[in-house]
């Protein structure tokens, strides 16, 4: 089949040109994202690739069914950036990789954990000026604190385990109770008892109507004074100015995000010589405590090999006319 492949970086290539030559696939990579301006580059395509930073509305969608496609493989387990309703419309069937690394981005919430704490970011840059000096480096004992922890699916579960390996008390919340997480000594809680009682609050929930800002004013006043407030999950999970509000009244004791509710016009480009016209984002980057990476929780070899492996899956099983479990649809959305 031949597949355009879009918002290319050398960490996918690497990946997929191994594994394509095994293939009867023909890939062609593209560094831009899919949009309206790019969208006559899939003529001849069947099939686009297309990462988490690509939005795909409607007009997009009957463009390119239009130019000939009927598959979109996302390379991610997220898929609100997709409009469903408009591909089963337009007949374009959408694949994901649900599942790639759950400990890819549970450790990495744990690095925006310690690092936040312990203050490495700082001490690194400390020490390489000749300045030893332990000011303002204090950090907590991760041992017996209480950690809140949103979702408790794949990725939620594996940061679970790290954390109660840490010794803390994990305190959980999610529709689904997972056994996996209790046997560990999880206690599953309503939501407003665990933003009561955490330390720590990690959001691993999916983004949905239901969930959207569901970090905002009100759940932050609950909080107690000086939590930290991780979410590696997806950015509009938390209302911006209510936590920035938070962070300047220290109501909130840090923040470490990996994802960010405007991220579509920042992560994955490389803007250190624009001016950034995102005012909310400048003013968390001026608070201390405060750590933001670029939507990087996922980036481990483990992680792209998984990514690799099943994008390619996917796409072959869908030309052999095979069933492929990892499609998604605005009915199996709802449900
Ligand atoms: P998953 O589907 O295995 O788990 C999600 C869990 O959230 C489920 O247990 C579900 O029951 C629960 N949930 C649903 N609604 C909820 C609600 N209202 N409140 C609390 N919990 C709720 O998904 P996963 O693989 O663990 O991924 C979790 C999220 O991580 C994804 O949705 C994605 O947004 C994000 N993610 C981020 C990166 C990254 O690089 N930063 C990479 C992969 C995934």
């Amino acid at each position: 089949m031949n597949i355009a492949f879009f918002s290319t970086k050398s960490y996918d290539r690497n990946h997929f040109e191994a594994k394509v030559a095994q293939s009867n696939h023909n890939i062609t990579f593209f560094e831009d994202a899919l949009t309206l301006q790019t969208a006559k580059l899939v003529s001849g395509y069947k099939a686009v690739c297309i990462f988490v930073n690509n939005p795909m509305d409607e007009p997009l969608i009957a463009k390119i069914a239009e130019l000939g496609v009927d598959v979109i493989a996302l390379r991610s387990a997220g898929f609100n950036h997709v409009d469903l309703e408009a591909c089963s419309k337009h007949k374009i069937t959408v694949y994901r990789v649900p599942a790639y690394s759950p400990e890819a981005v549970a450790e990495h919430t744990v690095a925006l954990i310690l690092t936040l704490n312990r203050k490495t970011h700082k001490a690194y840059n400390r020490v390489r000026e000749n300045n030893y000096s332990l000011e303002g480096l204090t950090g907590f004992n991760l041992h017996g604190k209480t950690v809140g922890v949103i979702g408790t699916g794949t990725i939620g579960t594996a940061f679970c385990k790290i954390m109660a390996g840490f010794g803390c008390d994990i305190l959980a919340f999610d529709p689904y109770e997972n056994e996996e997480v209790k046997q560990m000594g999880g206690t599953y809680v309503d939501f407003d008892e665990l933003v009561e009682k955490s330390d720590i609050i990690s959001l691993h929930c999916p983004l949905m109507p239901q969930t959207r800002h569901i970090i905002d004013g009100k759940s932050i006043e609950k909080m107690k004074e000086g939590v930290m407030i991780i979410n590696t999950s997806r950015g509009a999970l938390i209302d911006t100015s209510a936590v920035i509000d938070g962070l300047k009244r220290k109501k909130i004791g840090f923040l470490g995000i990996d994802v960010y509710e405007q991220e579509d016009d920042l992560f994955f480009k490389d803007l250190s010589g624009e001016v950034i016209q995102d005012d909310e984002i400048a003013r968390l980057m001026n608070f201390p405590n405060v750590l933001i990476t670029g939507h990087q929780a996922f980036l481990t070899d483990e992680a792209l090999q998984q990514i690799t492996e099943t994008t390619i899956q996917n796409l072959t099983r869908h030309e052999e006319g095979k069933d492929v479990e990892n499609e998604v649809t605005a009915a199996k959305n709802i449900s």
